[in-house]
């Protein structure tokens, strides 16, 4: 048996001479809330950081990745620590008398770039190579720069390197200030009231709250810091997902769905005889588990996850057409007119004869027809409804709604989400699945939508393979590029040339607007070279997004219609262009891309017949462009995406709730996640209201944390 850390208790039963001789601790919680013993300046520079009582101080503890603020949000003069990555670095000598070169680096991270200086240490320009990932403590000087007072890599950071152990800090109040504070008031730390029920602590076997929290402040080796993070990770995450699902139960025991649990015969005829492919596997999956939900009255809520083609649709209207055979009613709702127009014409195709009665609803939808539409749902005559947000209108009301497809759930708001579900008769909830394109990796779906079931489509319906993607690295790999471009263009194919993002360093002038600009140059800049040389005998069309509506269309109309051989664009293209005849694509600085975006890109090409092509000039070392080689799975590269940018308060990850632990980090804390899942699941289970006098403190704390959640519906 291993030891554990000091500071947690065993794991072993004591003896009876132990239980008797341990001390008798009774926390006294008000005594938490006395406020901190400062110098008026001091402690109003305390509160500005969150710091109003004893708890709140021990509650900070250092070296949370929570600490680190993002370089776009600082604000000059600041005192802050970030967690960047180099980009580039040089030295620059000094003109004063005996002070050593300067080291100036810039540095960026997911909100963008700022220049680091180092003082005195010209070494520094060996050890921190382009791609190294830094944590530093400093002051932003305003103008995008940032005077660096303490620096650590990310490596040395975590494993306790304790130049960057400090604790977030303001001007007016420093970090040794607050560890000052923290032990001062140590002897508190044994008033902190555990909220976990003891006997799920005690088969978990975690340490109090107590314990993690001063593991956390005075640990002696790295690793009791980190059991102590892990024990309070474990903490935030169960409550999150007690918030998730406490709000799930709460819906399954409100109204009931209608059980639509007859023998199929309209959707076993229509899978038949009407449906002009077979299914994938994964879509027989979806279906079947649609199936049995669908026969219960817990209203379903399920999330389905598949990349754009990946057929979603084909099973939402299973699911609408199980509705209709039972002789109720099905909606889907769009964000867009747009969308809602291609749901309406793919149903209608996919529907082939089958007599089912449909109808489209968007805000143009002419009034007339408007009005008849109105009286034919309210009447039950038309079955299946289309639409946008114009369908949970007031006006709108259907006979029998039992099921409701919402696609691309995420630009849905609460209200409309629950106005959506008010249309179903009184006392009743529809059915509802919910649709998203966007491959969300599990750890970030269960924190987000773990209130949701949830299904995936990974399978490619056409069995028409992603491009075949390599990286191009030196000349001579790119000059076989051009050969290879050309060799598709004379066997009369079709290219793109993709055009890098222009960094923000290297603008001129970085104002508002100037990095459209400058992107817009970039590519006629490349749209001249290739024109002149590479690609001279070939007919090239230029696109972005400084040109005028009309020559874009122009661009893209001739594109399309194959009198132009070459696209040299920016990425404008990522929407909405399909040319089937376009077999290659070229991305010049490919590893300015975020990797969603790169898979995004290079399915424009290789949605005909041929073999395609894409390719990724960059460095032959990037992580992400090697992950785009060797895989062409959607939901594979968002996981490897969100490994590759765990650090830092990354943009993605912040919107979608990864980003809003204070001690998690995801996605290393998967398997702890998984456990507070499970736990939370056993729990709500046994106690869906929490009303047990074990969970008195649970059910309080959970309303402390996440009282909104728990009492509305999570914000879609
Ligand atoms: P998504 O909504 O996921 O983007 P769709 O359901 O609109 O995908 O399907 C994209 C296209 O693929 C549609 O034209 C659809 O008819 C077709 N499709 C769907 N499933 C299959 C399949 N199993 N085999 C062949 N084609 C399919
Ligand atoms: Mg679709």
């Amino acid at each position: 048996m291993t030891t554990p850390p000091k500071g947690f208790a065993g794991t072993g039963s004591p003896e009876r001479e132990q239980l008797l001789g341990a001390a008798v601790r009774t926390p006294r919680p008000s005594r938490l809330r006395r406020p901190l013993a400062l110098a008026p300046k001091a402690r109003e520079a305390a509160v500005a950081l969150g710091l109003d009582d004893v708890e709140k101080l021990l509650e900070h503890v250092p070296r949370a990745r929570r600490e680190a603020r993002t370089v776009g949000a600082l604000s000059p003069g600041e005192t802050a620590t970030v967690l960047v990555e180099v980009r580039s670095i040089a030295s620059r000598a000094v003109r004063r008398r005996g002070m050593r070169p300067l080291v100036e680096a810039t540095v960026a991270d997911a909100t963008g770039p700022m220049k680091a200086t180092f003082f005195n240490q010209p070494w520094l320009l060996e050890r921190y190579r382009p791609g190294t990932r830094l944590v530093l403590h400093g002051k932003y000087v305003g103008r995008n720069s940032f005077r660096v007072s303490n620096h650590a890599t990310t490596e040395e950071a975590a494993s306790g390197g304790d130049e960057v152990s400090h604790y977030a800090a303001s001007e007016g109040l420093s970090s040794t200030q607050i560890f000052a504070l923290v032990s001062a008031e140590r002897a508190a730390l044994r008033d902190i009231v555990d909220t976990l029920p003891a006997r799920l602590r005690a088969r978990l076997a975690l340490a109090e709250r107590s314990a993690a929290l001063e593991a956390m402040h005075f640990g002696e080796s790295a690793r009791e810091v980190e059991r102590g993070r892990e024990r309070l990770a474990f903490e935030e995450l169960l409550y999150a997902q007690l918030a998730l699902l406490a709000r799930r139960a709460r819906e399954d025991a409100g109204a009931p769905a209608f059980p639509l649990a007859q023998e199929g015969s309209l959707t076993e005829r229509w899978c038949r005889e009407a449906l002009p492919f077979r299914l994938t596997a994964d879509q027989q999956a979806a279906i079947e588990t649609l199936r049995c939900e669908l026969a219960a009255e817990r209203p379903a809520q399920r999330l389905l996850m598949g990349e754009v083609g990946s057929g979603k649709t084909v099973v939402a209207l299973y699911a609408m057409l199980r509705a209709i055979e039972h002789g109720h009613q099905a909606a889907l709702m769009a964000p867009t007119e747009t969308l809602a127009e291609q749901h309406f014409a793919t149903i209608q195709r996919l529907l082939g004869s089958e007599p089912v009665t449909l109808a489209l609803l968007t805000g143009s939808t002419p009034p007339a027809r408007r009005a008849t539409l109105l009286a034919r749902l309210g009447s039950g005559e038309c079955s299946l409804l289309v639409g946008t947000h114009a369908l949970i209108e007031d006006a709108v009301r259907f006979r029998s709604l039992a099921v409701a497809v919402v696609d691309e759930q995420h630009r849905f708001g609460v209200r409309q989400r629950t106005a959506l579900q008010a249309k179903a008769p009184a006392g009743r909830a529809p059915h509802v699945l919910h649709l998203t394109a966007t491959p969300i990796p599990r750890t970030l779906a269960l924190c987000e939508y773990g209130d949701l079931d949830q299904t995936r489509l990974r399978e490619r319906p056409h069995g028409r393979p992603t491009a075949a993607t390599h990286v191009v690295s030196g000349e001579r790999e790119r000059a076989r590029a051009y050969e290879r471009i050309a060799e598709e263009l004379r066997a009369g194919r079709q290219a793109f040339v993709v055009c890098p993002l222009v960094e923000a360093s290297e603008l001129e002038e970085p104002a508002v607007g100037a990095g459209a600009a400058a992107q817009a140059r970039a590519a006629t800049a490349e749209f001249e070279r290739l024109r002149a040389g590479e690609l001279r005998e070939f007919r090239l069309v230029l696109l972005h997004g400084q040109l005028g509506h009309r020559e874009k269309q122009a661009a893209m109309a001739a594109f399309a219609a194959g009198e132009a051989d070459v696209l040299v664009a920016t990425t404008v293209i990522e929407v909405g262009i399909d040319v089937p005849n376009a077999t290659v694509m070229l991305i010049e600085n490919a590893e300015r891309f975020g990797i969603s975006q790169l898979h995004q890109l290079r399915g424009r090409v290789g949605r005909g017949e041929h073999e395609s092509l894409c390719l990724l000039c960059g460095p032959k070392s990037s992580p992400r462009l090697n992950a785009l080689a060797r895989h062409d799975d959607g939901f594979e590269l968002a996981e490897i995406d969100l490994r590759l940018r765990k650090e830092g308060d990354l943009i993605g990850t912040r919107q979608s709730g990864v980003g809003q632990f204070q001690f998690a980090r995801l996605p290393d804390d998967e398997s702890l996640l998984f456990r507070a899942r499970e736990c939370a699941a056993a729990v709500i289970a046994a106690d869906p209201r929490l009303e047990a006098p074990e969970h008195t403190l649970l059910a309080d704390r959970l309303a402390d944390l996440h009282g909104e959640i728990a009492s509305h519906p999570i914000a879609a």
